[in-house]
């Protein structure tokens, strides 16, 4: 399948690697929107949190998202953001959640 967030899974395009465990990978954003932006991913495809397999996924990616915020120091709080679809926002069809931080984050968001 042709999926970059899948290639960078398994080790085919390099990323800037912040966790990783059997189930997830989390990994710096290419055009980060706060000083601290990193993705956090299933290794297993799945395009969104509307596949059924997501929920499987979120025990882990929560557990990933919480390892990313110790790692990082994000004591003072932080942003998870999945968006998902057209009018979600989404470009890469491999579900992740947007983890920022290292700022202060408006509320609502654009
Ligand atoms: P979305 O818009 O789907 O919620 O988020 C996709 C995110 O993936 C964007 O923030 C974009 O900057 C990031 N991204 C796209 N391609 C790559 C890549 O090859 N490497 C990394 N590290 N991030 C990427
Ligand atoms: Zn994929």
């Amino acid at each position: 399948m042709d999926c970059i967030f899948c290639k960078i899974a398994n080790g085919e395009i390099p990323s800037k690697k912040v966790y990783e465990d059997e189930h997830t990978l989390a990994f710096y954003d290419l055009d980060p929107q706060a000083p601290v932006h990193v993705l956090v991913i299933p290794k297993e495809h799945m395009q969104s949190i509307e596949d059924e397999k997501s929920e499987g996924a979120a025990k882990h990616l929560f557990h990933a998202v919480r390892m990313v915020a110790k790692e990082l120091e994000l004591a003072d709080g932080f942003r998870c953001v999945i968006n998902t679809g057209r009018d979600g926002g989404q470009t890469v069809g491999h579900l992740h959640i947007h983890v920022l931080g290292k700022r202060s984050l408006k509320w609502p968001p654009g």
